[in-house]
């Protein structure tokens, strides 16, 4: 179990659902699935059944097929042992499809309580505020960014049966990239809008710098085009892959920023090889992706404990 998840909140969390009755909403972010998981919740959730919401879907382009993303989040779901009873994309922020939300809960509760379950950072205040504003017309009852050890009480909704949506404490889960930057560093690394991709005709032995966070490899294939889905403004960086060790200890918090030279508390990168089969998504959790060709071999780099991992393309 990761660090920081061990807390008193955290079995709290645990234990509520397992003696709940109830349908269980589980947010998580779509940009960083690993850094949104509550790791045991299969264990705790019985005969409940799991409603999987990937928020934040507001910044994804267009082009992106929604149902291939609903497909992976139901498949990376499995892979930790929950079976979602449906999975539903939503921007919290803008509101969208937060009505089809609704619906679905209210087809899935059948008559039981809903739960809310989710980490810091995935935007559960944000949705749970589009909630309340939605069923009771009041606005920002729930304070966002709360801490666990601060704000333990639970707050529960009121449903029309007598039966009630109860907010559960947000836990902090310390693989998220969000842990290891100030909150400025956060907002030019994380995506804020929807994402304009760029493109990059890479020949091999390349390497493109996501800021000073992370690193993409292009070790073997022929030229090709690279599409990079990151925060608009994070800064991206190519040079020669031979000499890209050097330019990440020379340039580390100046050119390659985030983070800031005063804020260089990031855990050491790490590299994760894939030869890929077929067109794919090198996802780097909670920065974006970028889609590689069919049949080469790449290299992510993402801080120690950071999530990097490949999927079918998604576009
Ligand atoms: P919580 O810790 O899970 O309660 O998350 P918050 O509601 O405090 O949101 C965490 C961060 O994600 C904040 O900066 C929000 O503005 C942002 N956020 C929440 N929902 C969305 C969303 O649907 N889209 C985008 N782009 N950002 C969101």
């Amino acid at each position: 179990m990761p660090v920081g998840l061990t807390d008193d909140d955290f079995l709290r969390l645990l234990t509520q659902i397992k003696d709940a009755d109830a349908l269980i909403v589980y947010v998580v972010d779509i940009f960083d699935f690993n850094g949104s998981m509550i790791p045991g919740l299969h264990r705790f959730v019985g005969d409940n059944p799991i409603l999987l919401v990937g928020n934040k879907e507001d910044l994804l382009p267009r082009s992106l097929k929604r149902p291939k993303l609903r497909d992976w989040l139901r498949q990376r779901a499995n892979e930790q042992g929950i079976r979602p009873v449906d999975v539903a994309l939503v921007s919290a922020k803008t509101n969208h499809s937060v009505d089809q939300l609704l619906n679905l809960i209210e087809k899935y509760r059948e008559d039981r309580d809903v739960y809310i379950v989710g980490v810091t950072n995935v935007g559960k205040s944000t949705l749970i505020n589009q909630v309340i504003r939605q069923t009771t017309g009041q606005k920002d009852v729930i304070t966002t960014s709360r801490f666990p050890g601060t704000t333990l009480d639970r707050i529960e909704i009121p449903l029309d049966d007598g039966h009630s949506l109860v907010d559960t404490p947000g836990i902090i889960h310390n693989s998220q990239m969000a842990h290891f930057l100030s909150g400025k560093d956060l907002r030019i690394a994380t995506p804020q809008k929807q994402i304009k991709p760029k493109v990059y005709q890479l020949n091999s032995d390349q390497t493109i710098f996501l800021g000073g966070l992370a690193r993409f490899d292009y070790v073997a294939g022929a030229k090709h085009g690279f599409t990079v889905y990151t925060e608009n403004t994070l800064p991206l960086h190519r040079t020669k892959l031979s000499n890209a060790d050097a330019f990440y200890e020379k340039h580390l918090g100046d050119l390659l920023t985030p983070p800031s030279s005063d804020d260089v508390t990031l855990p050491k990168l790490v590299a994760h090889e894939f030869k890929v089969t077929e067109k794919s998504d090198l996802v780097f959790e909670g920065l974006g992706w970028i889609t590689v060709p069919a049949g080469v071999t790449v290299r992510g780099y993402a801080p120690e404990g950071v999530g990097v991992l490949v999927r079918k393309a998604m576009i």
